[in-house]
């Protein structure tokens, strides 16, 4: 069995980016408003040291009610599906109250999981990380997905378990 790795995190912080990137393909539509990907969306993890499943999501801000509800179930059951899920956190935004409740979700489903802070290009890597430090993820990845910088030894460090 592929392992199966979600992503995970709030609307427009690059998830159908790196989904594109871990699949090789342009399928996942990549927008500058939040929300484009209502359903959840299946790939074949290609390039990395072993093949893998990767799930892109909708996105979850949490409190959802109407069409946004139907894309936050979306991404619960992509999380309950994954054998590890990335949450992935916009390092120029910040920590968003939305983080925390997706790392509480995790702890509470005792989900195995790793932070993955986007759009580090052109910002301080550190700076941007310390914001999250308060999450207490135990593993913690800095990525540009638009540039691929970061992915491929993240998704090598991830497969290792499995
Ligand atoms: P999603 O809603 O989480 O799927 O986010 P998208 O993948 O659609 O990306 C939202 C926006 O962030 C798009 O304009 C992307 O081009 C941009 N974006 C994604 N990854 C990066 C990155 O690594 N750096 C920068 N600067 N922008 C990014
Ligand atoms: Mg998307």
């Amino acid at each position: 069995m592929k392992p199966v790795i979600a992503l995970v995190g709030r609307p427009n912080v690059g998830k159908s980016t790196l989904f594109n990137r871990l699949t090789r393909s342009r399928d996942a539509l990549v927008a500058d408003f939040p929300g484009l990907t209502r359903d959840r969306k299946y790939g074949e993890g290609l390039g990395a040291s072993k093949p893998f499943i990767v799930i892109d999501t909708g996105g979850l801000e949490g409190g959802e009610q109407g069409i946004d509800f139907a894309m936050a179930s979306q991404s619960l059951q992509a999380m309950e599906e994954a054998d590890i899920v990335l949450l992935l956190v916009d390092g120029r935004a910040g920590l968003n109250p939305a983080d925390i409740q997706i790392v509480d979700h995790l702890r509470r489903n005792n989900k195995k999981a790793c932070l993955v802070v986007n759009k580090i290009d052109g910002i301080d890597e550190n700076v941007a990380n310390s914001d999250f430090y308060s999450l207490g993820m135990d593993t913690m990845f800095s990525i540009a997905a638009s540039q691929g910088r970061g992915v491929s030894s993240m998704i090598d460090y991830v497969l290792a378990d499995f």
